[in-house]
């Protein structure tokens, strides 16, 4: 089965009156960078690459940098294809953009293989510790950047915060780190007052703070039963990381930013986090994930992929987190213990929620992996036509 055709697709929705903000950007529009690769047998992968950085350098390295290398190629042979790609690019891409692209081209060649051999990705993994996975809902980011701590807006963070327990959510992230310190505290007082002691809270400030303003917020944080602090200080920042981890009782965790088994050796390596975030569609997809993993295993951390962008990357993510070990094995094993959780993006996106078919369903406190062959999961072509704002094809 050879590689004969490459696709590049950039799939976008304005958010009109849902924008928000993170303590980093402006969310006026989601986007996705979708890889479509069709065999001479007729069969169609699909892979994405990236999280919330603009589609289009990652759909031009796909396109003008990968396909000549892609066309012509067996394609059974993710792994093989993944060195090749890196070793091209590892003199001036070995992180960001190129790893992205070879993520949107490895998630689709995984797809491939496991629709050719009638098996979903997770059997090719080693099989399946679990068809069932508790959702965490990731939310409570700024819909405006004043009045944080008004009534208002702590009133609208409570309705978010009950809003979801309602749904059947037990596991709550809240974004930290736009506002001040005290106002973020607020913030988190209002969804714990909301919910309760018995929904299980973690916060993530995508690095906004230096290493005395993570420990100042931090000390609040635990004090308020938080679970994990995510993102606290910049990537760069592994002494920083060593500081919080040892200074502070919560766990740390971080790696939606890093890429690669080289970037994940300094991170677990160093002994920065105590959970390990690595983006599936950014990372390097599902064959560095698996090396990334083990990293972990051998260090005796938990992996959480960070989730963050279309059906197929949820998919993706689902189908590596059912081949994920318990870390560490009990009998009985427990949500965010031992036992992994997905991370269950709640902001509007159709190209999550429309994309694919099947949808990825949660019924209240479970989701379910896609059991089909691949990814198990097709784009649906008329939504495709719907969001799709650039398509390019390589043959
Ligand atoms: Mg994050």
């Amino acid at each position: 089965m050879k590689i004969k055709k490459v696709s590049t697709v950039v799939t976008r929705v304005p958010l009109g009156n849902k924008k928000f903000y993170s303590s980093q950007a402006y969310f006026s529009e989601r986007t996705s960078f979708l890889v479509r690769i069709e065999t001479n047998s007729g069969l169609v992968g699909w892979g994405e690459g990236g999280q919330w950085g603009p589609s289009e350098p990652v759909a031009s390295v796909v396109g003008s940098v990968f396909s000549p290398i892609l066309i012509g190629a067996e394609s059974n042979q993710p792994g093989v294809i993944w060195e090749k790609l890196y070793s091209y690019c590892r003199d001036f891409g070995s992180k960001g953009t190129y790893i992205e692209a070879i993520s949107a081209v490895d998630i689709a060649l995984w797809d491939l293989m496991g629709q050719a051999l009638g098996v979903p990705i997770y059997t090719l993994m080693g099989g399946a510790f679990r068809s069932k996975l508790e959702p965490y809902a990731t939310g409570f980011y700024y819909r405006d950047t004043d009045d944080f701590a008004s009534q208002k807006a702590l009133g609208s963070i409570a309705d978010e915060a009950k809003s979801y327990v309602d749904d059947g959510f037990r596991f709550l992230k809240i974004k930290i780190g736009l506002a001040s310190i005290a106002d973020d505290i607020k913030r988190v007082e209002a969804v714990r007052t909301a919910v309760g002691e018995k929904i299980t809270l973690m916060s993530d400030s995508n690095h906004a703070y230096n290493v005395s303003n993570a420990l100042l917020i931090g000390r609040e944080l635990q004090s308020l039963g938080v679970r994990f602090f995510e993102e606290p200080v910049v990537p760069e920042d592994h002494d920083g990381y060593r500081i919080l981890r040892t200074n502070l009782d919560m766990a740390i965790a971080g790696g939606e930013c890093e890429y690669t088994r080289f970037g994940f050796r300094e991170l677990i390596g160093k002994g920065c986090v105590d959970i390990v975030q690595p983006d599936i569609c950014a990372a390097g997809g599902i064959s560095e994930y698996i090396k990334i993993l083990a990293l972990a295993l051998a260090h005796n951390i938990m992996v959480l992929p960070h989730v963050w962008g279309s059906g197929i990357s949820v998919a993706a993510s689902l189908h590596a987190l059912a081949a994920t070990p318990w870390q560490p094995y009990t009998f009985l094993p427990i949500p965010l213990q031992n036992e992994p959780v997905v991370e269950f993006d709640r902001n509007y996106n159709p190209l999550r929620d429309e994309l694919i078919d099947p949808i990825i369903k949660r019924i209240g406190n479970r989701v379910s992996v896609p059991d089909g062959p691949g990814l198990g999961v097709q784009v649906n072509e008329e939504k495709l036509a719907k969001y799709a704002t650039e398509i390019n094809h390589y043959d």
